[in-house]
């Protein structure tokens, strides 16, 4: 894998990830110690691509001393726990899914099969869930030792003055960071040249609290108030113009709503509603059935949030509907 080197001690290694259309960058920060924001998915091929990108630069796994992680998604947190000599940092609201990696996955996965009834899928589609399941627990391991970090927090030696940015929505902890001495944002999956992320499925124990739709929304409104010279994505090559991506997203933010309300042809399901959105989805494919579902329900949930629509709780077990509000 080539390393790009993007600002004064500042590196992008491109990593294997099978999750995605793009590798996940790990970002290389030298200063007085060496420090990686986030690592990849636990696989062999991965943990070769780093290595092999650390020895290109003369540098060793063993020289990282701080491993800060993004958030608590397999393809950046997987090989976590492969860096046992390292402090791993890691935003409160996403410690669990490092810490007890595979603990949360048990209850996320109980949490996902408690909703979907709700969401008006069958019985024949949910049961293809324990799949997607299977595939998060092969990619990744836990790392107990984990730490945590706050919004706002300095972190100091790794190459000047790092700001510890909370971008809550694509999980609930989801952070990124900043350097205002070159206005260089590292991002994480939050802004992405052309692709938006999936908005996060918020757990409280084993129970779906919410969908991370609009939280996604308040940290592009967070990001259109800095100034941002040059952005390090999750994923994908950097580019500038952070403002005029921000203000790209955020109208199509309002699209994404629009579309949803108009996808309300009389009270419907979140499945309903999903499959008019997303007519091509895959129905045998777990993940993609729960990220478009996902889409969905978190559309709706911001449209009845604004009183663009009503969510009619679902009776004696069956699905929520939802309709327009006729506003
Ligand atoms: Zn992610
Ligand atoms: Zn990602």
């Amino acid at each position: 894998m080539k390393v790009h080197e993007e600002a004064d001690g500042v590196f992008r290694i491109p990593v294997h990830n099978p999750f995605g259309v793009y590798p996940t960058n790990v970002y290389l920060l030298v200063g007085d110690r060496m420090g990686l924001f986030d690592v990849g998915p636990g696989y062999r091929r991965t943990w070769e691509d780093l290595s092999g990108a650390l020895s290109q630069l003369a540098m060793r796994p063993e020289d990282v001393e701080v491993v800060i992680l993004s958030h608590g998604h397999a393809d950046h947190d997987g090989l976590a726990h492969h860096f046992s000599w390292a402090s791993i940092l890691i935003h409160q609201a996403d410690l669990l899914k490092i810490s007890d990696y595979n603990g949360h996955l048990d209850r996320y996965e109980e949490a996902v099969r408690a909703v979907m009834p709700t969401w008006g899928v069958s019985s024949e589609v949910s049961e293809t869930i324990p799949g997607f399941f299977t595939w998060l627990r092969a990619a990744g391991d836990p790392a107990p030792w984990a730490e945590t970090i706050a919004d706002g927090a300095d972190l100091q030696g790794l190459g000047g003055s790092w700001q510890v940015l909370a971008l809550p929505g694509h999980t609930e902890g989801l952070i990124g960071l900043y350097r205002a001495r070159d206005r260089l944002l590292i991002s994480s999956d939050q802004l992405l040249e052309t692709t938006v992320p999936n908005p996060g499925f918020y757990l409280v124990g084993t129970t779906y609290a919410g969908n991370g739709m609009a939280d996604y929304e308040r940290s592009l409104h967070r990001l259109a108030q800095m100034s941002v010279g040059r952005v390090l994505p999750g994923h994908g090559p950097a580019f500038a113009d952070c403002s005029g991506r921000v203000a790209h997203f955020l109208a199509q933010y309002e699209e994404r709503l629009d579309q949803a309300e108009a996808a309300l042809q009389g009270p419907s399901t979140v499945h309903q509603v999903a499959e008019r959105l997303f007519p091509g989805c895959d129905a045998g494919n777990p993940y993609h059935v729960f990220i478009t579902h996902m889409e969905a329900v978190g559309r709706l949930s911001v449209l009845v949030e604004r009183g663009r629509a009503l969510r009619l709780e679902g009776l004696s077990g069956g699905p929520d509907r939802y309709s327009r509000s006729g506003r």
